[in-house]
């Protein structure tokens, strides 16, 4: 579980020593305070949906074992937790805004978790952040194997704990300048102001609970069975994996194989 914030000489500080230290490498208190409010709202200790997409064994470490981010790497889990005052402004008295989905699997230890953007009259939103440059990989690529799977997640997820029904899906990009929203038009303009391209951003697929189950169940069963969970390796991953020592020892000690995700699309990089 995130315990709190690594110092720039490396000393871990809990959250109570990094929201009273002055120090000028160290944001400012309101920022400070917003990344506690933010990633220490949890309040089950859960494997997380996003995780798991990624890498069962960053999951699996992540949940077992205590660990602490650098003040930059908070600030950009919190980034996306910005909107939660907006959404909550404008959302119905019905609906659920930053909503903490926790479910314990059957017959298994595990919890899988994840926080909800925005449900509101069937239609769950989860939102994105990113650069403007954005476009042109969405334009590219469409929308990532992860988010489809995480959406649709959250969505059974959602299903078990509130026996909330959802008829829609969708994942709302929100750049710099610019926003996009799965299954409508986008219109691209030249530095002319006139209209360069006009692409619509494909609608995020809405999968069947037994193709969700038949995805998770695996994994699910995997990490509960105490196994070495297999490693995912991709460079952006790794790169600022905070359990790099305990995946290298766990290197050589076998692990159990399942494919975190079939990706299709991108390859895998180097571990380190
Ligand atoms: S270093 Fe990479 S492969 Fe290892 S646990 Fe972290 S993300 Fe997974």
């Amino acid at each position: 579980m995130l315990k709190g914030i690594i110092a720039p000489d490396g000393k871990e500080l809990d959250w109570n020593s990094y929201l009273s230290i002055d120090e000028n490498w160290a944001y400012p208190k309101a920022i400070r305070c917003a990344l506690f409010e933010s990633l220490n709202r949890q309040r089950t200790r859960w494997i997380s949906v996003t995780t798991l997409l990624y890498c069962l064994r960053k999951a699996k470490l992540e949940f077992e074992r205590d660990y602490y981010l650098k003040q930059e790497d908070a600030y950009y889990f919190m980034r996306g937790n910005l909107l939660h005052g907006i959404l909550a402004s404008v959302a119905g008295k019905d609906a659920l805004v930053e909503f903490e989905l926790s479910y314990k699997f059957p017959g298994t230890d595990i919890v899988l978790g994840g926080q909800l953007d925005l449900w509101e009259n069937g239609i769950l939103d989860d939102y994105k952040t990113m650069a403007d440059t954005g476009i042109h990989i969405l334009k590219r690529e469409g929308i990532k194997e992860e988010y489809r799977w995480q959406t649709n997640i959250y969505k059974y997820l959602l299903k078990k704990i509130k026996n909330l029904d959802t008829k829609e899906v969708r994942i709302i990009f929100l750049m710099m300048s610019k926003c996009i929203v799965s299954g409508r038009n986008f219109r691209i303009f030249n530095q002319k102001k006139q209209i360069d391209d006009i692409f619509t951003m494909e609608k995020c697929p809405m999968y069947s609970d037994d193709k969700i189950e038949s995805f998770l169940v695996p994994k699910i069963k995997l990490l509960d069975a105490g196994h070495n969970p297999p490693a995912n390796p991709q460079a952006w991953l790794c790169k600022s994996c905070y359990f790099k020592n305990e995946c290298k020892e766990m290197i050589g000690k076998g692990s159990a194989e399942v494919k975190t995700i079939d990706r299709e699309k991108t390859s895998g990089g180097e571990l380190f």
